[in-house]
């Protein structure tokens, strides 16, 4: 009978011969079976790639736990490292306190710019007069 083959089995990572075979999980997209070791040490890659991101903005890969998340007003996906967040930071607030177009420090008094401008951020009166006649 065929069904006790004693086709030897090989790990599908090192090529050992298995004596103790492994099921690797389904997301680890691995055909065949495992050893011990090779099956921890993909437990363990795994492990650390779920917890493990790179930062939207650079790149670098991080411990989540030293990710930030980006403020709601920034309209970011996913997670950014320290020094992108304060770039960003620095970034937003001095688009909020600026105008977009001549760089003025803009007072308490800001205008909105129109969507269809296509001009981000806030504007001093004389540039949000002069976009309002370009544009209408
Ligand atoms: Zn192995
Ligand atoms: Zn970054
Ligand atoms: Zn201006």
């Amino acid at each position: 009978m065929g069904l006790f083959s004693r086709k030897p089995v090989f790990c599908a990572v090192c090529n050992k011969e298995l004596k103790h075979k492994h099921k690797p999980k389904k997301e680890w997209n691995i055909n065949g079976r495992l050893c011990g070791d090779c099956h921890v040490d993909k437990m363990q890659e795994f492990y650390e790639a779920k917890v493990r991101q790179p930062c939207v903005n650079c790149g670098i890969i991080k411990k989540i736990s030293d990710l930030w998340e980006p403020r709601w007003q920034w309209d970011m996906e996913g997670l950014l490292c320290k020094e992108c967040f304060d770039k960003k930071e620095e970034e937003f607030v001095r688009r909020k306190n600026f105008c977009s177009l001549c760089g003025t420090k803009l007072g308490f008094v800001r205008y909105n710019t129109k969507s269809r401008w296509k001009v981000e951020g806030q504007l001093c009166k004389n540039c949000w007069d002069s976009e309002k006649a370009k544009h209408g």
